[in-house]
């Protein structure tokens, strides 16, 4: 595990409540910390460590890249968990005791770190953290991330169909994976625009209300990455696609919320390899970091942020274009970029 590029990592215990938690401070050239606080059952404390870091170095890029005035960091609660130490989610739900005391650690840091809810936490439990601190971000209703998150995996969308030859999203099969916060809003955002809709969720009461109220086609859950369709987008679980995937897609382009879409770093040279656009997940899944971001800084530019995540697609495909990189590693060296000058 490599740590020397943090700027702090601060664990803490509370033997009265039995809460332990890590806070990950990434870089903070840009800003606070800025990041989601994960609570999650762990097999020790070394893999929650593993986890706060890995996910906090995503939040300074993510950041970055969306041009916020924050810098990356995460926090991680370990939860008690299935009885065989498996990772998972958490046996119980967190207490009212729990979520002052976080409450009372996200204050002593003193405005380094602005947390938000992550898997695991929801924002109702924020909302109780909010009586001893006041660096929460992302709890108001009308932050609603997962509406806001579409709105920017819409625009990525948009600017992959240009790029397949669309003149607009009217006619235009996309193929969405996951009905959840943002797969719902989003699929509803396509319907709007005339797009034709296959979509496919593990849980089956979603599937039906899509195909019922949005006019979709459906498809086997192991099938709709594969569908005969334009664009696909995973709005899932990380990891959608594998090398497998990537070799058999039928689609000319990917663009969707779920975070580490590639399951391997190679996945990114098949996509290349087959002429198959990637839209990078951090890239055109930052609506619901930039609207956490604004509310915390009282800031009401979402519209214009939000607005600039295609045309920013636009430069990260133009330049993989011209210098033969995958999309993933441009998209990585513009957010390092930003980081350099303003350091
Ligand atoms: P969610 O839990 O509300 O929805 C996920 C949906 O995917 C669920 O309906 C689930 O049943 C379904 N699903 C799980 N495995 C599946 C599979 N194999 N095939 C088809 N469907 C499957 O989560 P969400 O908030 O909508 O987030 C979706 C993805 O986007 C996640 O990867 C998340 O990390 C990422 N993301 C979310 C936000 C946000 O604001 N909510 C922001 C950025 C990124």
């Amino acid at each position: 595990m490599r740590l020397k590029d943090f700027h702090r990592i601060d664990m803490r215990a509370d033997p009265k409540t039995g809460l332990f938690a890590i806070f990950a401070l990434h870089d903070l050239t840009l800003g606070p910390a800025l990041g989601g606080v994960r609570r999650w059952a762990y097999p020790d404390e070394t893999t929650a460590l593993a986890d706060a870091v890995h996910l906090a170095r995503a939040m300074t890029a993510k950041n970055a890249l969306a041009d916020l005035p924050f810098g990356g960091g995460k926090a991680v609660v370990a939860a008690p968990g299935a009885p065989d130490g498996e990772p998972g989610p958490p046996s119980r739900p967190i207490t009212q005791a729990e979520l002052l005391k976080l409450g009372d650690w996200i204050q002593d840091i003193g405005g380094e770190y602005v947390a938000a809810a992550d898997v695991g936490m929801r924002v109702d439990d924020l909302m109780v953290s909010r009586d001893r601190t006041r660096h929460l971000a992302g709890i108001l209703p009308e932050s609603d991330t997962g509406p806001r998150t579409a709105l920017g995996v819409f625009g990525g969308i948009e600017v992959i169909a240009k790029r397949l030859g669309f003149a607009d999203l009217a006619g235009v099969r996309v193929a969405v994976q996951g009905l959840g916060k943002v797969g719902m809003p989003l699929a509803e955002l396509l319907r709007d625009a005339g797009v034709v809709l296959t979509v496919a969720d593990i849980d089956q009461a979603k599937t039906t209300a899509a195909a019922e109220r949005l006019g979709a086609t459906t498809a086997a859950v192991d099938d709709v990455l594969a569908a005969d369709v334009d664009i696909v987008s995973p709005c899932a679980l990380g990891g959608a696609i594998t090398s497998a995937v990537a070799e058999t897609i039928r689609a000319g382009g990917i663009a969707g919320a779920a975070n580490n879409q590639l399951a391997e770093p190679c996945v990114a040279a098949i996509l290349k390899r087959r002429d198959v656009l990637f839209a990078p997940d951090y890239a055109i899944n930052a609506g619901g970091v930039i609207s956490a971001g604004l509310e915390y800084l009282r800031s009401d530019q979402f519209d214009a942020y939000v607005g600039q995540i295609g045309p920013r697609l636009e430069r990260i495909l133009d330049e993989a274009k011209a210098t033969g990189k995958t999309e993933y590693e441009v998209a990585e060296s513009m957010a390092k970029a930003r980081v350099a000058r303003a350091a």
